[in-house]
């Protein structure tokens, strides 16, 4: 049994969420760094979404990305996730500029930032800092499998994206707020033929654009910035001093997706945590930090 002490000094969005549904799966996460493939498919949709979209906006091409998703999943060569993945993507550029997908410059792209509080470092991966008329803001993609009542209400005073703010103006970028980006992930029936999945899904997608991309703007006033860092810088320090790592059996489950936690074995089958294998590093999204 270990001691629960930990030495983790970076700390993100994610991992201050992980603590706030259950203090113990934090640990599991970035204390044992216990490894886990939690809703593998998805997962690997959202991610290489964003990095072939960082590729494409810096003018390279992103065909390796999917490449290297093809050689991560333990599927045939081309499959649903990469097909899926082409078909968004290829809809995604023909409706650029669109008034679905309105055009900003693109000031950077994948920015890894951080910003120290107390004696730790907040860090994150900002999806793209971007310029349009009235100036500078965040911009960040999210990928849903459904489009939920109260879009903009998700989103609104979201800790991950003013946490940007502060950081992106900890580091002279003055953004004005953040634009979520939001992107359905097409669900349709499988064909098997790849090639026309793809093309199947480029054109559901370009038939009703409606359904599938959302932009919300939040300008971000500095009454906001002082109330989420101090939330923030709370929680933060209860994470550094926290010895127990309590419980939290009500989130073991998740009814409404018909989902367990993954490390639902630990806490509730008597799975040895010894059995696991472990992440390198205890943030796994983050490449230099
Ligand atoms: S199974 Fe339950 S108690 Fe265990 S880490 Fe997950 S949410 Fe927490």
């Amino acid at each position: 049994m270990d001691n629960h002490v930990h030495d983790d000094t970076v700390i993100t969005a994610s991992a201050l969420y992980k603590y706030q549904e259950c203090h113990r799966k934090y640990k599991y996460a970035h204390i044992n760094l216990l490894d886990v493939n939690d809703d593998f498919a998805n997962r690997l949709i959202g991610h290489s979404y964003h990095r072939c979209l960082d590729r494409a906006y810096n003018l390279l091409d992103y065909e390796n990305i999917i490449l290297e998703l093809q050689d991560t999943i333990p599927f045939p060569s081309e499959n649903k996730s990469t097909s899926t993945l082409r078909g968004m993507l290829s809809a995604r550029f023909a409706l650029e500029s669109s008034k679905f997908l309105p055009w900003e410059s693109i000031i950077e792209c994948e920015k890894e930032l951080t910003l120290p509080i107390d004696d730790v470092t907040w860090a994150g991966k900002i999806d793209r800092i971007v310029e349009n008329a009235n100036g500078l803001w965040i911009m960040d993609t999210k990928l849903r499998n459904g489009r939920y009542q109260m879009m903009r209400e998700i989103y609104e005073n979201s800790v991950q994206l003013v946490m940007y703010i502060i950081m992106a103006r900890h580091h002279n970028y003055p953004v004005l707020g953040y634009i979520v980006d939001c992107c359905r992930i097409p669900i349709l029936k499988e064909t098997k033929d790849w090639p026309s999945y793809v093309n199947k899904i480029h054109e559901d997608i370009t038939s009703r654009p409606e359904t599938y991309f959302d932009r919300f703007v939040y300008p971000v006033d500095s009454n906001l910035v002082e109330k989420v860092f101090n939330n923030v810088r709370y929680w933060v320090n209860q994470i550094k001093h926290d010895t127990q790592f309590v419980q939290n059996f009500s989130a073991c489950v998740n009814y409404q997706w018909g989902t367990k936690c993954p490390y639902y074995g630990i806490c509730h089958e008597n799975v040895d945590i010894s059995t696991f294998t472990r992440k390198a590093k205890s943030h796994t999204e983050l490449e230099t930090i």
